[in-house]
């Protein structure tokens, strides 16, 4: 039986099914519901951190434009620039010269400005606090907001000179009747800016990533010394693509993260967001791992429960079926346990009581069978043997001899027949009686059998007439046994207290005979001669 066919193996599949789809089902909408329920929640949160990070950043820098815009209506700084315009007293050099001492000073004192340029209104540099200044690129048409804002005309970018993220802002220098004298330029420097970003981050978790266009990080919240590695354009222009959608790619921390880009309106600049995708999914995957340990130990559970049901059921059913094969091999001594006080015990008691029944019944029809196979026997013996002597009977005797010529036509096996007369048996009769003449009749029956061999035949021709059937027997022989037999009749001694004699006809087979009769008739003939001859005597036919 192969394992899958039978029935404790499909129990167990079925169960294990019933357990495992249901439940792997189930586990598998809340894993889906689960994970856009957390996407969901980081893309907000991602969203929410990359727009408080680039507002801190926009608002800081708004603050320092306004710190060079103050310095740009100081009166050092107007003064300078008046005087180029209208000289008055001293020279140019020393005005340029006290202008670069204050630009000087005052790049000093405040830490984000790296440095710090006044130019005239045709881009001329009149003093600055670097002695190579980075000289902006100035505007020809400044737009409204210029003047009261200021304006970054430099966008953050790799500041290789400082080696740190700069900008550069600039603000118009304007007289007290609000003519341009010229502008203001500082090099901002954008580390400072750091732990605004690091403060956004300790309400939101996650890391934030200032990029300028190309990619290139400029400012993070990670703790590095080295500058961070670019990242892969390809990665920024799909990110970007997307502004404001999750993606999963490998971080700035080395590890794979979900984050996402946002592009600031004003600012040009690029702020992204990331966090560390197994964080994310921490409490996901421990659900996981909870959830797939408690379906693997029901499964397990419920195979074993099952196996132990199937197995309950299928061997009584294989002990079962092994003893309906021993019945019907002929073995009726089966008798199984009954454990069980359920529908399987049930069986099992009735299939016991009917191997009783079934032994019951054999064993009568066995006693049945015997005593009749006892009176056949009997019937068969009685039907060949004489009821007085013992000896067989004429029909008996007729299908020895028919066998014995059969046997002599097909291998020339001579045969002779003996044919033996009580003489004067009926004077004997009627001298001593009837039952005297039946018992004389059993004596010489007696003598008969114990006279001839195993493999010879007596039986009784009729009346007190005998036939002895002597196969594969010369003549020699036959005459001696004939002459045997003769002897111990007359010499026994009767209840009758007299002589008994008989004559004796000797005849075998010959090559023209017929049928055994022929044999029989010449024994015949040979009795009858004995009798004429006088009695108590053999004759044989030569
Ligand atoms: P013999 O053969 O010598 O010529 O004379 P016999 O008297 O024997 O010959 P017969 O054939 O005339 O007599 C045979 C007798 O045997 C006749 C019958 O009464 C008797 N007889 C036949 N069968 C039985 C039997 O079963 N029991 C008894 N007691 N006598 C029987
Ligand atoms: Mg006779
Ligand atoms: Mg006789």
């Amino acid at each position: 039986m192969s394992s899958l066919k039978s029935i404790k193996s499909r129990i167990l599949i079925f169960t294990i099914m019933v357990t495992l789809i249901p439940s792997l089902g189930l586990g598998l909408f809340s894993f889906r519901q689960n994970d856009a329920l957390i996407t969901d929640n980081v893309t907000h949160q991602l969203r929410t951190l990359a727009s408080d990070a680039s507002r801190e950043l926009a608002r800081w820098i708004v603050e320092r434009v306004q710190g060079v815009r103050a310095l740009a209506g100081s009166d050092a700084v107007i003064d300078g620039l008046s005087h180029r315009a209208a000289p008055r007293s001293g020279s140019a050099a020393e005005h340029a010269q006290t202008l670069t001492q204050y630009l000087r000073a005052v790049q000093e004192k405040l830490d984000p400005f790296l440095e710090l340029t006044v130019l005239d209104p045709a881009g001329q540099v009149v003093a600055s606090s670097a002695s190579a200044p980075a000289l902006p690129v100035m505007r020809q048409n400044w737009p409204p907001v210029a003047a009261s804002e200021g304006l970054v005309i430099v966008p953050p970018h790799w500041d290789e000179k400082y080696a740190t993220a700069t900008l550069t802002v600039a603000v118009p220098v304007l007289s007290m009747d609000n003519r341009i004298l010229g502008v203001l330029a500082a090099v901002l420097d954008l580390r400072p800016a750091q732990p605004l970003l690091k403060y956004t981050t300790s309400s939101i978790p996650g890391e934030v990533v200032i990029l300028d266009q190309a990619g290139r990080p400029l400012l993070s919240t990670y703790h590095t010394t080295s500058p961070l590695t670019p990242i892969d354009s390809q990665l920024l222009r799909e990110l970007r693509e997307d502004a404001g959608k999750p993606r999963s790619f490998t971080g700035f921390g080395g590890h794979t993260v979900l984050g996402l880009v946002e592009i600031p309106r004003d600012l040009a600049f690029v702020v992204l967001v990331e966090r560390n995708r197994v964080e994310v999914y921490q409490a996901w995957v421990v659900f996981r791992d909870l959830f797939v340990t408690l379906v693997i130990s029901i499964s397990l559970l419920v195979g074993f429960f099952t196996w132990r049901m199937g197995r309950s059921i299928v061997t009584p059913l294989k002990r079962l079926t092994a003893a309906a094969d021993r019945i019907a091999a002929g073995d009726l001594t089966v008798q199984l346990p009954v454990a069980q006080d359920d529908e399987i015990g049930h069986l099992t008691r009735v299939f016991n009581r009917m191997t009783d029944d079934l032994r019951h019944s054999h064993e009568e029809f066995e006693a049945a069978s015997r005593a009749l196979q006892k009176q056949n026997a009997l019937l068969e013996t009685l039907s060949i043997t004489d009821s007085l002597t013992g000896l067989f009977n004429r029909k008996k005797l007729d299908d020895i001899l028919a066998d014995q010529f059969e046997r002599f036509k097909r291998n020339q096996r001579v045969f002779t027949v003996l044919m033996l007369d009580i003489d004067h048996f009926k004077a004997l009769n009627d001298t001593h009686g009837h039952l005297a003449g039946d018992q004389v009749l059993v004596n010489v029956a007696a003598i008969l059998t114990k006279s001839i061999r195993s493999v010879d035949y007596a039986a009784r021709y009729g009346g007190e007439e005998f036939v002895i059937v002597l196969p594969e027997t010369n003549n020699t022989a036959a005459l001696e046994m004939a002459e045997r037999i003769r002897d111990r009749v007359q010499s026994a001694t009767y209840q009758f207290d007299g002589r008994v004699t008989i004559s004796i006809g000797v005849a075998h087979s010959r090559p023209g005979d017929a049928t055994a009769d022929a044999v029989v008739a010449r024994a015949d003939q040979e009795l009858y001669a004995a009798k004429r001859a006088g009695r108590n005597r053999v004759h044989s036919a030569t």
